[in-house]
C-alpha cells in the first residue's frame, strides 16, 4: 500500500518558496544533490570500518545521468540509503518556522535558505517539476522505497524494486531549465563544484578520437581527484607534489614562490594550502583567488571576510568544515568561527614566513622583491601581523644587500644619528635618478635603503612611528651635509650685500621650469662639497608623494602645488668665491653709487618714520608722506638699476649659469633647448 501525506512543513508550502525566491543560483541544486550521495557513500565507508556493515562496498562512486529523452538528470550513489522511517524522518519532515521574515531579508541568497532550513534535498524543485527517490538501505533486509514528489506539498511513498543499495535521485528537470539536461552545462558544474570531492564522480564515459569520429570508451569519466594534496600529510609531499597541485589549480600559470600547509585541528578544523604567488604590481589583479572548500566540496572562491584582506592577494585552497557552508556574507563576517581562522591564518603565514628566513635566509633574500608587497601590505593593514612580521621584514640598501630592522639599525647606529640623538634612515626611491646624491652619502659613510615599493610612502610614515627615535630621510631632500645634523652648521660668511647681488645673479640665471619654484638658500658646506645642490624639502615631497599614491581628497592641495626646489649656494666653494670677486670686480663701481642714494634715502626715510611713531594717521603733515611714498619710488627705481647692472653681469659671465646647469642635471633635470645649451657652452668654456 503507497503511503501518501502532505510534506510537514509547519507554517507554509516550502514550494511556492523554493520557486519564487530562490530563482537566483539555480546550479547549487547540483552540489546539494551531490554532497548528499557523497555524505551517503561516506557514511557506509564509516560503518564498514567499524563493522557495522558486513557486506561489499563494490566500487563507491557517484554517477550522474543524463537522460535527455525522458528529460531526466539522476544523482545515483552506492551509499547508506533510507529505510522507509528514514525517509519520513529526513525527507517528509522539515523545520520550517519563522520562514516569511527570514526569506524577505535573504531572498536574493539561496544558500542562505538552503542553509537556514536545511532543505538541501528540496533545491531539487528548483528546477524539477518533479522529484523521485529510489532507495535501498545498507540494513539487512531492508524494503527499496519509491518517493515521489511533483511540486506540490503532496508525496507518494511505496515500496518498489531495487536490486543494489543505495539511492537515486531523479529530477524530472522543468522547462525553464532545460539546460541542466547538457552534459556540457553538467560537467561545467561538476568541475567547478566537484573537482576534488573524495568520492570519485562519474559522468559518463570518456570519449576519443577514432576514425575521425568522437566515439565513447569503456572507461568512466571521472571528474575529480579524490586526493588533493591539501588532504594528504606534508611529510607524504615533495615540492613538486605542491607545485603540480598549483597548476592543478591554476592551469599555465608561473610557479608560485612559497607554500604553506596548513593544518590546525584544534580549536576548529582547517586544512589548505596556502601560495604566494610571483607578483606583478598591481594590487587588484590577484585577488579572490583562494577557493574555499568545506570537506572538499567548493564553496566559494570570494574569500573577503574569512582571510584577512592581505592575504585575499595570495593563492590556494582553504577547506573547513567550521565554516558554515549556507549562509550569507555578513552572517559569514560576523561568525565568530571565522574571525578566529582569520586570525589563524595570519599567524599561521606569518610563521611560516618567519621559519623560511629562519631555516633559509638566501632563499628568503632572493624572493624578498616578490614577497614584501605583501608584508608591507600586511603590516600596514593589520598591526598582529606588523608586530609579528618585524622580526624577518627586510630593508635593501642601494647596493642590493638586505637587513632586518635590527641589523640595520646596528649598522648606522653609530654614524647616522644626528645631534638630537635621532636615527636618521636614508632611502632613495629611484637609485638611478638620484644617483649623484647616493654618491655624496656613501661618501661620508652613509647607508641609503631603496625604497622604491608602490605601498613605501605609506611604510616610512608607519615605520617612523614604530621604530623607536627614528625619522626617514630621502636622499635628496638636503645637501648630504645637512642630511643628518650632527652639530650647528659653520657660519656662511657673507654679508647681506653679498648674499642680495648673488642671489640676484643666480636667480637671473634659472631657466624656467613648469610648475617648478626655486628659491635660492645659502649654506656653508666647506670647500670639498658641490659648489650649487638642489634639495626638495622631504615633507612637501612626501605629501605630493601621497596625493599621487591615494588622490581626491584633502590631500589633492598637495598635488596641485608646484615642486619647489631650495638652490643651495655653497659659501665655502672656491667657484661661488670667485663668482662673487669677479661680480664685485665688474659691478661695485657702478653699484656703489646707487648703494650710497639708497643709503641716504634709507636714512631720510627711517628718521621721517621714526618721527611719525607716536602719532595717529591724520596727524602725520601731508607732504611728509607724498616725501615717504617719493623715498619709496626712488628707492624701487634704483634697486632696479642695481638689478640690471648685475643681471647683465651674470649674463656675461658663463660660470654662472654653468653652475646652475650643473647642479640642474646631476638631478636630471637638465631637457631639452636648455641642455643643448649646456653643452655648447661646455665646449667654449674648454677651449
Ligand atoms: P542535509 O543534508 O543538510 O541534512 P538534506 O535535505 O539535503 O539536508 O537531506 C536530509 C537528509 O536526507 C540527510 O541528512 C540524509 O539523512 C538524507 N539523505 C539525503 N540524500 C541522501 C542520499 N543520497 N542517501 C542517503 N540519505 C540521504
Amino acid at each position: 500500500m503507497a503511503q501518501k501525506g502532505n510534506i510537514g512543513v509547519t507554517s507554509e508550502n516550502i514550494f511556492p518558496v523554493i520557486k519564487k525566491f530562490l530563482y537566483s543560483d539555480h546550479e547549487i541544486f547540483l552540489r546539494e544533490l551531490i554532497s548528499n550521495a557523497v555524505d551517503a557513500t561516506q557514511k557506509l565507508k564509516t560503518l564498514s570500518s567499524v563493522g557495522e556493515y558486513k557486506g561489499e562496498l563494490d566500487d563507491l562512486k557517484v554517477e550522474v545521468l543524463i537522460n535527455s529523452k525522458e528529460g531526466t538528470l539522476t544523482i545515483r550513489d552506492k551509499g547508506v540509503g533510507m529505510t522507509s522511517e528514514e525517509i519520513d524522518r529526513y525527507i517528509n519532515q522539515i523545520a520550517f518556522s519563522g520562514a516569511e521574515e527570514f526569506l524577505e531579508k535573504y531572498k536574493d541568497d539561496a544558500n542562505a535558505i538552503i542553509g537556514h532550513f536545511g532543505l538541501g534535498f528540496y533545491s531539487s524543485f528548483m528546477v524539477s517539476k518533479k522529484v523521485e527517490i529510489f532507495t535501498k538501505s545498507y540494513k539487512e533486509d531492508a524494503q527499496p522505497m519509491h518517493w515521489s514528489c511533483d511540486g506540490n506539498p503532496e508525496y507518494v511513498l511505496e515500496a518498489c524494486e531495487k536490486a543494489n543499495r543505495g539511492t537515486d535521485i531523479v529530477l524530472h528537470i522543468d522547462e525553464e531549465n532545460k539546460d541542466f539536461l547538457e552534459n556540457a552545462r553538467i560537467e561545467g558544474l561538476l568541475k567547478k563544484y566537484c573537482k576534488f570531492l573524495p568520492i570519485s564522480i562519474v559522468l559518463g564515459k570518456k570519449k576519443e578520437w577514432k576514425d575521425g569520429k568522437e566515439v565513447e570508451t569503456s572507461e568512466d569519466n571521472v571528474i575529480n581527484n579524490i586526493n588533493p594534496a591539501w588532504t594528504r600529510k606534508p611529510s607524504d609531499l615533495q615540492e613538486d607534489d605542491y607545485k603540480n597541485f598549483y597548476q592543478e589549480l591554476y592551469p599555465y600559470t608561473s610557479d608560485p614562490l612559497f607554500h604553506i600547509h596548513l593544518n590546525v585541528d584544534y580549536p576548529f578544523n582547517l586544512t589548505g594550502i596556502l601560495y604566494f604567488p610571483k607578483v606583478k604590481s598591481n594590487l587588484d589583479l590577484q585577488r579572490n583567488k583562494i577557493q574555499l572548500y568545506c570537506n572538499q566540496v567548493f564553496v566559494t572562491d570570494s574569500v573577503e571576510g574569512i582571510v584577512p584582506d592581505f592575504l585575499t592577494l595570495l593563492h590556494g585552497v582553504i577547506d573547513s568544515p567550521d565554516i558554515p557552508l549556507n549562509v550569507s556574507r555578513s552572517y559569514l563576517q560576523s561568525d565568530q568561527n571565522v574571525k578566529k581562522i582569520s586570525n589563524h591564518i595570519t599567524k599561521k603565514v606569518a610563521d611560516s614566513l618567519n621559519d623560511i628566513f629562519k631555516n633559509n635566509r638566501l632563499q628568503f633574500e632572493e624572493k624578498w622583491d616578490s614577497l614584501r608587497l605583501f608584508i608591507v601590505y600586511g603590516m600596514l593593514s593589520d598591526e598582529k601581523f606588523y608586530d609579528r612580521a618585524k622580526n624577518f621584514v627586510l630593508l635593501k640598501n642601494v647596493d642590493g644587500k638586505y637587513f632586518t630592522f635590527e641589523e640595520y639599525k646596528q649598522l648606522i647606529e653609530l654614524n647616522q644619528k644626528d645631534k638630537d640623538d635621532t636615527l636618521i634612515y636614508l632611502y632613495s626611491n629611484d637609485a638611478e635618478a638620484q644617483h649623484s646624491y647616493i654618491e655624496a652619502a656613501k661618501n661620508k659613510g652613509y647607508d641609503v635603503l631603496l625604497l622604491d615599493g608602490q605601498l613605501d610612502v605609506h611604510w616610512i610614515n608607519q615605520l617612523e612611528q614604530k621604530l623607536e627615535k627614528t625619522r626617514f630621510v630621502r636622499v635628496d631632500s638636503d645637501v648630504v651635509e645637512k642630511l643628518i645634523l650632527k652639530a650647528d652648521a659653520e657660519k656662511v660668511t657673507f654679508t647681506d650685500e653679498q648674499r642680495s647681488c648673488l642671489t640676484t645673479v643666480f636667480s637671473s640665471q634659472l631657466p624656467k621650469v613648469e610648475k617648478t619654484e626655486f628659491l635660492v638658500t645659502f649654506e656653508n658646506l666647506g670647500s670639498s662639497a658641490q659648489p650649487i645642490v638642489l634639495t626638495q624639502n622631504e615633507f612637501m615631497r612626501r605629501m605630493k608623494d601621497m596625493t599621487a599614491v591615494q588622490g581626491g581628497g584633502m590631500m589633492n592641495f598637495y598635488g596641485e602645488m608646484p615642486d619647489s626646489f631650495n638652490l643651495v649656494i655653497n659659501s665655502a666653494h672656491p667657484l661661488i668665491e670667485s663668482v662673487l670677486e669677479k661680480e664685485e670686480n665688474s659691478c661695485q663701481e657702478k653699484t656703489s653709487p646707487l648703494l650710497v642714494q639708497i643709503a641716504e634715502l634709507e636714512t631720510r626715510r627711517s628718521s621721517l618714520k621714526e618721527s611719525h611713531k607716536d602719532k595717529k594717521d591724520e596727524e602725520i603733515p601731508i607732504p611728509e608722506k607724498e616725501e615717504i611714498t617719493q623715498i619709496d619710488e626712488k628707492i624701487a627705481k634704483l634697486s632696479a638699476d642695481k638689478k640690471v647692472i648685475l643681471e647683465a653681469f651674470a649674463a656675461e659671465e658663463k660660470t654662472v649659469r654653468q653652475l646652475i646647469d650643473l647642479a640642474l642635471l646631476s638631478n636630471n633635470m637638465l631637457k631639452g633647448e636648455a641642455l643643448a645649451q649646456f653643452v655648447k657652452r661646455s665646449i667654449e668654456m674648454i677651449k
